[in-house]
């Protein structure tokens, strides 16, 4: 099709990123702000030879599965692309994603795959929220989130996936701001103080946990500010004073309260400190850690490597039910967390090491031989570094439970650890992220044999 060329399509699947996709004669078009059921009039606005993309110009029929998304502002801002769609076709779509991607790129067939873990309350579940602060073109401060794709502020007070207390808070920054004649950051001229706020309240305490971003070495004013959130648990200032896309600094200074917030999953007690990984659903983290824990089948004598581990949140779950276990993390302040968090538990069987799993885990075995009964990982969106799969490998663990949050990376890694003597037994998708197109699974992969020098022999 031509750039301007105008159709009538059914939209029939959407992409990874929440876009729908209908064919016009065999040509698929990928349509933003559309659904899968959606019957759309729709113009091309880049044509890529053997796919385009179009406009909805109008929508003809609606999809049985549209509905009216809850946020006013869920159009333009880029945080959930699938308000527009029920929760049941939301969960549906998830489904099909991890489905598809184990079959096409993993080799694997869809029965391993259990029905998706959804949430009651697909609303609210966010815990924390990094909202960007700029001038508008009007010249007030706002403070929201970013437009899909781009770099202007939407701005939003109450966002429907994170918490009501948020609103009270940014409106009293926003007050001290304007009273103390503090400005917001300008990415175009790297001039102005405050660049985001982040929000962090923790579920089971209520908590609330408050860092601002600067844009200097010193934060002016902090008594007034102090003074004004004085209900905050913690209240801290980042520095970061580069022009890049980082949200965080490396720097925090506490400002008033103490320099973190606890929260409880199953159980067991986390201190989070401003610039740890946290889950950020705690309602379907305790879902998701305890399917990671039964895949583990633990008995009490095993020894476990937690790779990829954060603040230890996994490891301490697994720690309860194992003889040892080893949690491997790059950031070192998450293993300040994570050793704090166990000695806070009375967890002594947990070892953590700073570093990459990738480098961690081969110098350990090459300098132990030891092996381990049951390995979990819990990478980043790329996945594990084939060097990591190969020591599992190595290793031949009993036991591999893979927790991914992207489906494509997730069957890639199964196929090798699958060619490495590994079987898929069971894939659970948990839904942690409701009106957004993202997916969690737990996976778990059994030894077979060591296929290597299986068919080495036969050959
Ligand atoms: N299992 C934890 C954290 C998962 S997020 C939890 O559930 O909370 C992934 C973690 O991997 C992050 O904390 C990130 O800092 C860490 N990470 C990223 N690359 C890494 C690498 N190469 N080696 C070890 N850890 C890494």
């Amino acid at each position: 099709m031509d750039k301007g060329q105008i159709a009538e399509i059914t939209i029939e699947d959407m992409t990874e990123d929440g876009a729908g996709i209908g064919k016009y004669e065999g040509y698929p078009l990928f349509v933003k702000d559309t659904v899968p059921g959606d019957r759309v009039r729709a113009v091309v606005i880049k044509d890529k030879g053997n796919y385009g993309f179009g406009k909805a110009l109008e929508i003809l029929e609606e999809s049985p599965d549209r509905v009216s998304p809850l946020c006013p502002i869920s159009g333009p801002c880029g945080g959930c692309q699938l308000q527009a769609l029920s929760y049941e076709a939301q969960l549906r779509f998830k489904q099909n994603r991890v489905i598809s991607s184990l079959t096409r790129i993993g080799g694997q067939s869809a029965d391993k795959v259990l029905p998706i873990i959804g949430m009651d309350e697909p609303l609210r579940y966010r815990n924390k929220a990094e909202y960007p602060v700029r001038m508008s073109r009007d010249g007030r401060i706002v403070m929201g989130f970013y437009a899909g794709r781009t770099h202007s502020v939407i701005e939003c007070g109450d966002c429907a996936i994170g918490q009501p207390g948020d609103a009270r808070i940014l409106t009293l920054i926003k007050e001290w701001m304007e009273e103390s004649g503090i400005a917001p950051y300008d990415e175009e001229s790297g001039r102005g103080l405050i660049r985001h706020v982040m929000i962090r309240t923790s579920h089971a305490r209520k908590e609330q946990m408050v860092c601002l971003v600067i844009n200097d070495k010193k934060l002016p004013h902090q008594k007034a500010l102090a003074a004004k959130l004085d209900f905050v648990t913690s209240l801290s200032y980042s520095v970061n004073t580069e022009k890049n896309n980082v949200i965080m600094g490396r720097e925090v200074r506490l400002i008033s309260g103490i320099p973190y917030i606890e929260d409880e999953i199953g159980g067991i007690i986390y201190s989070i400190s401003p610039q740890s990984f946290y889950q950020v659903n705690p309602v379907q983290t305790e879902k998701l850690y305890r399917t990671a824990l039964d895949m583990a089948q633990l008995s009490g004598g095993e020894t476990v490597w937690d790779l990829y581990c954060g603040i230890g949140t996994i490891s301490l779950f697994l720690a309860q039910k194992a003889r040892k276990v080893y949690g491997v993390e790059i950031i070192p302040a998450a293993v300040k967390n994570a050793r704090e968090n166990a000695e806070l538990n009375g967890i002594p069987n947990a070892e953590f090491f700073v570093g990459k799993a990738e480098e961690v885990l081969p110098a350990h075995y090459a300098a132990t031989g030891e092996r381990a009964d049951v390995i979990v990982v819990d990478p980043p969106r790329k996945g594990c570094d084939e060097t990591l799969l190969g020591t599992i490998i190595d290793m031949a663990p009993e036991r591999v439970v893979y927790v991914s949050c992207n489906p494509a990376t997730l069957a890639r890694d199964v196929r090798i650890l699958c060619e490495g003597g590994y079987e898929l037994v069971k894939v659970q998708p948990v839904d942690m992220f409701p009106q957004t197109v993202h997916v969690e699974s737990c996976v778990l992969l059994e030894r077979v044999s060591n296929r290597k020098t299986d068919s080495y022999a036969t050959a």
